[in-house]
């Protein structure tokens, strides 16, 4: 298991904006591979992790389902963004056309707040995944009182 969490293998697929973000985690600057996770999986049935990344329309919904069903066990789910953890700034009393969050259908293992999340909120969502699957922390947390400013 210590294995399978140190190199968690994401699905490919992004819905809205925030997978932008997600891509972006994945390249130089972010390099999402220092921690294991970059190698984004074209098939569902090679995938560890649904990183749910943007606005999920009932539309899509059935789509995002069959995915998850498509993924092997054991599996984990990342709502990533304030859209796919509650319908974010689509959720409105008379909207008629998204899902108000990806726990609504899915088990979703973390939250990763904002619209949208930066890369780094996402690294620290992955490192809070294999915290959940170890019991330990691999990476030490930042403190915010020793954050470089400006
Ligand atoms: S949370 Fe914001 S950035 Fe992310 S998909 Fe929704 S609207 Fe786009």
């Amino acid at each position: 298991m210590l294995a399978r969490a140190n190199s968690l293998w994401p699905l490919t697929f992004g819905l809205a904006c925030c997978a932008i973000e997600m891509l972006s985690s994945g390249c130089a600057r972010f390099d999402l591979s220092r921690f294991g996770a970059e190698v984004f999986r074209p098939s569902p049935r090679q995938s560890d992790v649904m990183i749910v990344a943007g606005t999920i329309n009932k539309k899509m919904l059935p789509a995002v389902k069959i995915l998850y069903d498509q993924m092997p066990e054991p599996k984990w789910v990342i709502a990533m963004g304030n859209c796919a953890i509650s319908g974010g700034p689509f959720a409105y009393p008379g909207q008629y056309n998204v899902v108000e969050g990806a726990d609504t259908f899915l088990p979703v293992d973390v939250y990763i707040p904002g619209c949208p999340p930066r890369p780094e909120a996402l690294i620290e969502g992955l490192l809070e995944l294999e915290e959940k699957i170890t019991g330990k922390r691999r990476w030490p947390r930042v403190k915010p009182e020793t954050m470089v400013k400006g």
